[in-house]
């Protein structure tokens, strides 16, 4: 019985060893550094690609507003054309106007009692008269005719400015409604224009990491932490020496935007430009970015803690002290904190930031990086 409970216990011993997470022994080495970077390049040529199309439909929304303002161009042209012909028409009525009056004039004269009077006129004789008459009653009537004719074709060119008119107004409705489209498309540019640039320093980052590890005579499937002999730390500790939380670590509303919620992968240190920035725990610096549109200058730090592989990253830093490779330990200083001059807000380059502050993120692993909240591991005072 007593040798039946040893085994019993033995058994399960075993079984917990097995059930522990073997993720926490995955060995990276230089392969993994550069089949992570040829994905990265990969997801810039179709960020890339997308941009390009969004370029290719702003152009041609562009084309179709600028078609709507020559047609805008057209319409005001032909309304002053027929304004033109209205005036000139009306002249021309009041024309034959004058003339069927002064023609009825004469009837009136020629029919009324002073008969006589006709040949003032300068009809020879009465038969002569008489053929006169009905001459000037053809031609009164033909005039009426064109009169008739004249208010039709005014009648017709005023349908036809409204027209124009209602056209016009169609037009402009329809470039503002193409001029909101663009927009979008145009902040969809900036947006990917923002990631592209973002991803690209990060590929250049990595390929300088990849180039450092060949150098320092890494094999491509030998295990970093037995090439780069990244020191192992016991724990990690807070970046700055002062400063004050601004934004914890999850989900939250856009702080750029202010509208929709975003992920934030760190949280946020609010404190002066210029400060200093220590390593979390000793480790290896990897990857730098420098002067990247949505972040700044960024340090990367590979940590190896209890077996576990951390990476921890410094964002929006004024300046970056450290390189790829170099030792670090708690008292070495990465980089001295930004966020407020190098912001876009201040004239800078970083359009993700609002004021001066450390992003400051814990990740579990050393390459495809996940963001850990960093509470999980450092006790943040609410100032300090
Ligand atoms: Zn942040």
């Amino acid at each position: 019985m007593k040798k039946n409970h040893k085994f019993i216990i033995l058994f399960l011993l075993f079984a917990v060893i097995l059930i522990v997470p073997t993720n926490k022994l995955e060995a990276k080495t230089l392969r993994d550094y550069i089949t992570e970077v040829e994905e990265m390049i990969k997801e810039l040529e179709s960020y890339e690609e997308e941009r390009a199309a969004a370029r290719a439909r702003a152009k041609e929304k562009e084309e179709e507003i600028a078609e709507k303002y020559a047609n805008i161009e057209k319409y005001s042209l032909r309304i002053q054309e027929a304004k033109k012909e209205i005036e000139d028409t009306k002249v021309t009525i009041g024309e034959k106007e004058e003339e069927i009056k002064e023609l009825l004039s004469f009837l009136q004269v020629t029919n009324g009692e002073n008969v006589y009077l006709e040949y003032v006129f300068g009809a020879t004789d009465f038969t002569d008269f008489i053929f006169r008459t009905a001459v000037v009653e053809q031609l009164s009537n033909h005039n009426d005719e064109l009169i008739d004719e004249m208010n039709q074709l005014i009648t017709k060119l005023e349908e036809e400015q409204k027209q124009l008119e209602i056209e016009t107004k169609n037009e402009e409705k329809a470039i503002a409604e193409q001029n909101k489209l663009l927009a979008q498309i145009n902040v969809e540019i900036e947006d990917l224009s923002d990631i592209y640039t973002d991803k690209e320093a990060q590929v250049k980052g990595l390929e300088e990491e990849i180039e450092y590890l060949r150098n320092a005579g890494c094999d491509m499937d030998e295990d970093i932490t037995v090439c780069l002999g990244v020191p192992i730390a016991s724990g990690f500790y807070l970046p700055v020496k002062t400063g004050v939380v601004t934004s914890e670590f999850g989900y939250r509303i856009d702080p750029l935007s202010g509208e929709g919620y975003v992920y934030h992968k760190g949280i946020d240190i609010a404190l002066d430009d210029w400060n200093p920035v220590y390593a979390a725990a000793s480790g290896t610096v990897g990857t730098i970015v420098r002067k990247a549109s949505c972040g700044g200058n960024i340090v990367y730090v590979k940590h190896l803690i209890d077996g576990q592989e951390y990476t921890t990253r410094y964002l929006h830093l004024s300046s970056i002290e450290v390189s790829t490779g170099d030792s670090v330990t708690i008292n070495t200083i990465v980089g001295y904190s930004g966020g407020g001059w190098t912001g876009t807000r201040r004239g800078g380059y970083d359009s993700c930031t609002t004021g001066a502050h450390l992003h400051f993120e814990v990740n579990l692993g050393w390459t495809n990086i996940q963001p850990q909240n960093p509470r999980n591991y450092i006790y943040f005072p609410s100032r300090w």
